[in-house]
């Protein structure tokens, strides 16, 4: 996406306390606090960035790729294209309005980075040419070309939605029954997923993103150096031609290198934006990060028991703590400093 997207997404946040732009686990960005009904302003500043194609559509344009895919060699094809035609294809098809916001489509071009995500429909390349097209998991896939790969896509998501309609109950490929998709199907072996890219990778730079907020200062540099980035499904952006511009990314608080603290801590949304909470769990986590100990477990912290947005890994678990020395210690019993 165009970073002049980011930068006129950040102008409709501006009057805000707190102004950011939250990127989500599916690689989406989204804004909180906006008024509803959003007004005139606001509508049209958002559709002035491009990023809302397709009113009837925009809810099912969920589509996660491999992130780097076609600009370094570790996958097995550039899945760019592929991606431009399954989108273009699917808000070409009215019927597939039908899908609904939880359905996710998942692309990986054979490095195996996205491919462990949950999804409905799926791409895992096998060599240049050709992949695995996948329904509801990893066990249920059919050997295709490439080249037929979003046709092929495209036709188990109307069988979905044809199956599904009326029945309130099923919201995923895998809750059909019998499963979806001609016999015989066949599974994909993984081997170990590749650790999550970060800094220099060959000319391009991928930069996270503290607590996935992007603030105006993170668009500020990024406007400096590149007018093009990839949002991840890590909250974290590729900056494509970016390795040479890390320095400044770094300045204005960007996190490129695995040390940091912020690589492993998260937070839930806590006050102001969600009121069941006790506590700004975001100010907490800024507070925090200077003095969090080394460690190897991810560490969130949450507002309450609901505990949103945890890793589905192990992790040190802050609930509710009454400051930043009570959160200390709580981490301290959870991951002693030996570990
Ligand atoms: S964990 Fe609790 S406080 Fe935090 S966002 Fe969820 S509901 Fe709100």
């Amino acid at each position: 996406m165009h970073v002049a997207a980011l930068s006129g997404l950040m102008d409709v946040v501006a009057a805000q306390p707190d102004p950011s732009i939250q990127l989500t686990s599916r690689a989406a960005l989204q804004l909180r606090g906006l008024p509803d009904p959003l007004t005139p302003w606001i509508r049209d500043a958002i559709r002035a960035t491009g990023l809302v194609p397709s009113a009837t559509h925009e809810l099912v344009r969920n589509v996660v790729a491999s992130p780097l895919s076609g600009l370094d060699d570790a996958g097995q094809c550039d899945l760019r294209p592929v991606v431009r035609d399954l989108d273009a294809a699917l808000c070409a098809d009215p019927g597939l309005a039908q899908l609904g916001g939880r359905f996710l489509f998942v692309l990986d071009d054979g490095r195996g980075d996205v491919i462990r995500e949950s999804f409905d429909l799926g791409l895992f390349a096998t060599e240049p040419g050709r992949c695995l097209v996948l329904a509801g998991g990893l066990t249920r896939g059919w050997e295709a070309p490439l080249d037929d790969a979003v046709p092929l896509i495209l036709s188990l998501a109307r069988e979905f939605v044809s199956r599904s309609a009326g029945d309130e109950s099923v919201w995923h490929v895998k809750e059909l029954a019998p499963p979806i998709g001609p016999e015989p199907a066949t599974a994909i072996t993984l081997r170990s997923a590749p650790e999550r890219p970060l800094g220099r990778v060959g000319d391009h730079a991928v930069v996270a993103v503290p607590l996935g907020l992007l603030r105006p200062e993170h668009v500020a540099a990024l406007t400096q150096v590149t007018d093009r980035v990839i949002v991840t499904p890590w909250r974290s952006l590729v900056v494509e031609d970016g390795a040479r511009a890390l320095p400044p990314l770094e300045a204005a608080g960007l996190v490129t290198h695995a040390g940091s603290p912020w690589t492993r801590l998260h937070a839930c949304t806590g006050l102001p934006g969600c009121t069941r909470s006790a506590l700004d769990t975001r100010a907490l986590a800024r507070d925090l990060a200077p003095s969090l100990p080394a460690g190897t477990l991810p560490v969130h912290v949450s507002g309450c028991e609901r505990r949103c947005g945890t890793p589905a890994t192990a992790y040190v678990d802050v609930l509710a703590p009454r400051s930043t020395a009570d959160a200390l210690s709580t981490i301290a019993e959870q991951e002693p400093p030996w570990t």
